[in-house]
């Protein structure tokens, strides 16, 4: 049965209020977005895994783009594993640094199939991870080198594995860190294990998604890296970063 709770590290006042905001965030925000949102993918957690690692500082158009074409190509990872890098690249050309993420990939299908027991062999889906306990596939996938939290999440929730693993984008993470519900030094990687232990440890993947998609919407259609929109946030009553910028603004 997957499981999926961090200990907090803090007293545990402190962390209830924490949990508190993080649930009014949620109820705010999917209602100001919409949700319940649609699973965008339906991939299986292999492909998946690749499309994340396409993804990597690429508009998400260009990735896609990128994705169709490597699949078009090569329809099967094995072919993708073998091929000359330099083709690969090519195949990849709509998506940014092609040159890195050819090699990189190659390798990552590489460790795979040898952690399936025979490099030759085509890489092994990725379906057993779903009997895991979520953090377990995760470290699995972590330990894949240049596999990190965000796309060890994004496997598991957005295949169709469809596992309650959360990811964290830059809009995600800033939304999270003006809200304070994670300080203000906490970077991408290490707010993963913070924010998914404020969230109930029996939320669906449907709940989880939602909570990441509507942090996200609202990183960027309202809480702008720069110029925030706090004035007309539904979080300002209990953000202190909006309360800031608010008192800075000059009086109408
Ligand atoms: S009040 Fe401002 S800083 Fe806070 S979440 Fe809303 S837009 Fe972002």
């Amino acid at each position: 049965m997957p499981t999926r709770r961090a200990a907090p590290a803090l007293p545990s006042a402190d962390f209830d209020a924490l949990q508190a905001k993080a649930l009014l965030a949620h109820q705010r925000l999917c209602a100001e977005y919409g949700a319940p949102f649609l699973f965008f993918s339906t991939k299986d957690p292999l492909s998946e895994l690749i499309s994340a690692l396409l993804s990597h500082r690429t508009k998400n158009a260009d990735s896609h783009r990128a994705y169709q074409q490597l699949r078009a190509t090569y329809p099967t990872w094995e072919e993708v594993r073998d091929a000359p890098t330099l083709d690969v690249q090519r195949a990849l050309s709509a998506c940014t640094w092609p040159e890195q993420k050819a090699p990189r990939i190659q390798e990552v299908l590489r460790e795979i199939s040898r952690r399936c027991g025979d490099e030759n062999l085509p890489p092994c889906s990725l379906d057993f991870l779903a009997e895991r306990p979520i953090p377990e596939a995760r470290a699995w996938l972590e330990s894949i080198s240049g596999v990190g939290p965000k796309t060890s999440a994004a496997t598991l929730l957005f295949s169709c594995l469809r596992l309650p693993a959360m990811p964290v984008d830059s809009h995600h993470h800033r939304v999270a860190q003006r809200l304070g519900l994670i300080g203000p030094k906490v970077g991408e990687g290490p707010a993963h294990a913070l924010l998914a232990a404020l969230l109930p440890p029996d939320w669906t993947a449907q709940q989880v998604y939602d909570h990441h998609e509507a942090l996200m919407y609202h990183g960027q259609k309202c809480c702008y890296f720069h110029n925030p929109a706090c004035e007309r946030c539904v979080m300002l009553d209990v953000c202190p970063h909006g309360q800031a910028v608010m008192s800075k603004k000059p009086q109408a």
